[in-house]
């Protein structure tokens, strides 16, 4: 397998991993240069990012690797101010056609005009019950460009097809109206650090221009600009402008408007204005739908017994679904058989162990209290205040749920008896699957748990 392939691997995984921001922010734009006895070397853009991955993600992105490659002993980190796409080009020559295929990261397909990814279309969307609205709505923009719908903000959890969709909204407008309208897509991560950028460079009038100056913004992540003075304020105004000169606006999110805690209320008011809509976790036949899509486009075959149970597998996150898929393909393309339900199952296992197998009782505990305010004591002992019901149900929940730790060891660990555990268990995993904003809760603790990872 070539460098690149072999990197594509590792940031998908890390992608499952890691937060959409953390993600973004320090390993969108790495690139595996060389690889010389057991060192492998990683190209970053800056010394801050070489720093942090240092410190924060080494061992971890090592022990991805070493999955795809036992030779791995060590990574080293090299700065260069190159753009990945000349570096990719000079070091390695690679097929990004190939990569598409594999459904993997592109990082250097983006349009620099949009900033849009052309992967992200409306015909490789695949509709099913838990994001028709959003998908009509995504349909009902295009038509109706900056008039009807407008804001459009669009929220599910992680790896749910958020990004995606708005970025197909973007491909979409821009093929169908032949440059009429130019959109301009941009992660908040990246907004926030444009307004940074103007207020230090004193540029802030080319920083604003960018922005104002697109018939159709699309601002993926939204949650991130929530407490930020300085951009919120900068997003308020760049918002009225193009809201009142009827350009389209588009928003994600990882959950409702009126749940991001820090952002300013005229902000928030201004989202529920527009079309709302939410995207749920995928049905079975979504997800069958999903990898024979992926199959399809990759001109690969799985036997139907292998893609149910991959569909079985994974339930709530496409993005893992997708990992899973690519690690059995991968798998079968090396050994050059045909991966049976036995082999796949121990892949799934095993990358699902990966996801989460760093994570301790201890770990869940502290998170869980962390995310409510309470102690952990609060969570382990006899106390009955009010206050501590729900995060002691979402601990056991979390327990159960992330590790498979049996109901009365659970019961053990929190001082209850195995049956206050079932019920809390099954009483937290109803909320979970109706996908409540409660599940945005949920979501938001393992993101924390991951970060730390
Ligand atoms: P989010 O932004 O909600 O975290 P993404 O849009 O990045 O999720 O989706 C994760 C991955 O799953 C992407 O590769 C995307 O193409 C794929 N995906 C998600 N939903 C769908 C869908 N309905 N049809 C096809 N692919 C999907
Ligand atoms: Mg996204």
């Amino acid at each position: 397998m070539d460098l690149n392939q072999l990197w594509q691997l590792t940031l998908s995984e890390m992608e499952v991993q890691l937060s959409r921001a953390n993600f973004a922010t320090w390993l969108k734009n790495s690139q595996l240069i060389d690889r010389k006895e057991g060192v492998f070397f990683v190209a970053l853009p800056n010394n801050f990012v070489k720093e942090w991955i240092e410190n924060n993600y080494q061992k971890n992105i090592l022990g991805v690797l070493r999955n795809f490659d036992v030779s791995a002993k060590k990574l080293e980190f090299i700065v260069t101010n190159q753009e990945p796409k000349t570096l990719a080009k000079k070091h390695l020559e690679v097929d990004f056609n190939k990569i598409d295929n594999q459904a993997g990261l592109d990082l250097a397909r983006v349009d620099p005009d949009t900033n849009l990814n052309p992967r992200y279309t409306l015909d490789s969307f695949i509709v099913g019950s838990s994001n028709e609205l959003a998908h009509a709505a995504a349909l009902a923009i295009v038509q109706e460009v900056g008039t009807k719908y407008n804001p459009f903000f669009i929220y599910g959890g992680v790896g749910l097809g958020k990004t995606h969709l708005i970025q197909a909204i973007g491909n979409e407008i821009k093929i169908q109206y032949k440059g009429k309208y130019r959109p301009r897509y941009v992660s908040s991560e990246k907004f926030t650090s444009d307004v940074v950028w103007g207020i230090r460079n004193k540029r802030m009038e080319d920083m604003k221009k960018r922005y104002r100056d697109c018939d159709v913004l699309i601002i993926d992540d939204i949650q991130f600009i929530g407490g930020k003075e300085k951009t919120e304020e900068e997003f308020f105004h760049t918002f009225n402008t193009l809201y009142e000169g009827n350009k389209q606006i588009i928003i994600s999110s990882d959950r409702p408007p009126q749940s991001i805690p820090t952002l300013e209320e005229r902000l928030r008011s201004r989202f529920d204005g527009g079309l709302t809509a939410d995207i749920g976790y995928p049905e079975y036949e979504m997800r069958v739908a999903i990898i024979k899509n992926r199959l399809q486009v990759a001109n690969r075959q799985l036997s139907i017994q292998v893609i149910d149970l991959i569909a079985n597998s994974i339930k709530r996150n496409v993005r893992e679904l997708e990992g899973v898929l690519n690690k059995i393909l991968f798998y079968q393309e090396r050994k050059g058989i045909e991966v049976d339900k036995k082999t796949a199952e121990e892949i799934i296992e095993k990358s699902t162990q990966n996801f989460l197998g760093r994570i301790s009782d201890d770990q869940i505990l502290k998170a869980v209290a962390d995310f409510y305010n309470v102690g952990i004591p609060d969570l382990v002992g006899r106390s009955r205040k009010k206050e501590t019901v729900e995060p002691r149900q979402v601990a056991m929940y979390l327990l159960r749920d992330i590790l498979r730790m049996s109901y009365p060891y659970i019961g053990e660990k929190l001082g209850r008896d195995h049956t206050t555990v079932i019920h809390s268990y099954e009483k937290i995993n109803q909320e979970v699957n109706k996908n409540s904003p409660f599940n945005q809760k949920i979501i938001m603790i393992k993101e924390s748990l991951h970060n730390k990872g």
